[in-house]
């Protein structure tokens, strides 16, 4: 007995202890950062993603069902194809979601979020006119969170803090589908009933490292967000003034390390299976990387196809 108590003091004295305790803190310190230390992204068409750690699934702004133009035609009507979401869900490998998040409410960016809260759990998150949009297809209170600029949700380890960001006019001075949507939105119905409300960019921290997923392709002269440091851009390139506006006010000024474009596309055509991304008419994809690579060469530019895994953080 009197040996193991002075064997016990020994090892507490010793240079082994003192060796095993800093073991002990370097093991606590590795598992601490490998608990955090893998965001995925995973691209679902047009400006929709998901973002995944180890407990959490988000996911920003379902539409993966495609509105062609001749359903903007007058008496036509659109709704969400859950037939096509389900296989995109499924091959993206989503089983659950903790929140959905949709910066504005145009059908090409809110038009799948009531089936995917419904399906996969978690809130919607979103402008009145999306809170609109999901209690018109028969989500209740509890599954809706009207949003604000600058306040924060905490969903997991994530923290979302969205900013607005104006929706550009989508030519010369014209906006379509402008306005609120006032009320509760029941489908099937017109494509033109989806105005598009407040439209938000959403700054999203993670203990491994920060995320902007700038929803507009546009940066504005009083820009909310110039001086947000990222470690990671998801960048709208639809309708963007120029890819130099975007890269000079964005992109550099954030310290980006890595930059994945969003909304290049073709939206008006169903999502192809075939790992081929159909380019949306005019947005010129090459022009843009030819920037990037002129101005931006030290930053790493992924173009991930349809729920392509992406190690982001
Ligand atoms: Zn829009």
């Amino acid at each position: 007995m009197r040996a193991q108590i002075g064997l016990l003091t020994y090892l507490n004295k010793s240079p082994y202890n003192g060796f095993m305790k800093i073991l002990g803190i370097m093991a606590s310190v590795f598992f601490s950062i490998s608990a955090h230390s893998k965001v995925t992204y995973q691209w679902l068409g047009t400006s929709g993603f998901a973002l995944s750690d180890d407990r959490t699934t988000l996911i920003f702004d379902p539409a993966i069902t495609r509105i062609p133009l001749y359903d903007f035609l007058p008496f036509r009507t659109v709704k969400s194809d859950t037939t096509e979401v389900d296989f995109w869900m499924n091959k993206c490998g989503v089983k659950s979601i903790q929140g959905t998040f949709v910066n504005h409410a145009h059908t090409d960016h809110v038009i799948d979020a009531p089936y995917v809260v419904k399906k996969f759990g978690g809130k919607l998150y979103g402008s009145s006119s999306v809170v609109n949009v999901g209690l018109g297809q028969g989500l209740i209170q509890s599954q809706v969170q009207k949003i604000k600029h600058g306040e924060s949700w905490k969903i997991g380890n994530f923290t979302i803090t969205p900013y607005n960001t104006p929706h550009a006019p989508h030519f010369l001075d014209i906006m379509l589908m402008d306005g609120h949507i006032e009320k509760p939105l029941p489908t099937p119905t017109s494509a033109w009933n989806y105005h598009v409300g407040e439209t938000h960019s959403f700054l999203i921290t993670h203990p491994s490292g920060t995320i902007l997923f700038q929803a507009i392709g546009r940066v504005n002269d009083n820009d909310v967000l110039k001086n947000t440091k990222v470690d990671v851009l998801l960048l709208t390139i639809a309708n963007r003034v120029s890819s130099e506006q975007l890269i000079q006010k964005r992109l550099l000024p954030s310290k980006a390390k890595m930059v994945i474009p969003l909304h290049y596309d073709n939206f008006f055509f169903t999502m192809r299976r075939d790992q081929i991304i159909d380019e949306v008419w005019g947005v010129k994809v090459d022009e843009f990387k030819e920037k990037l690579n002129l101005q931006a060469k030290h930053v790493k530019a992924q173009w991930p196809k349809y729920c392509e895994q992406v190690s982001v953080l």
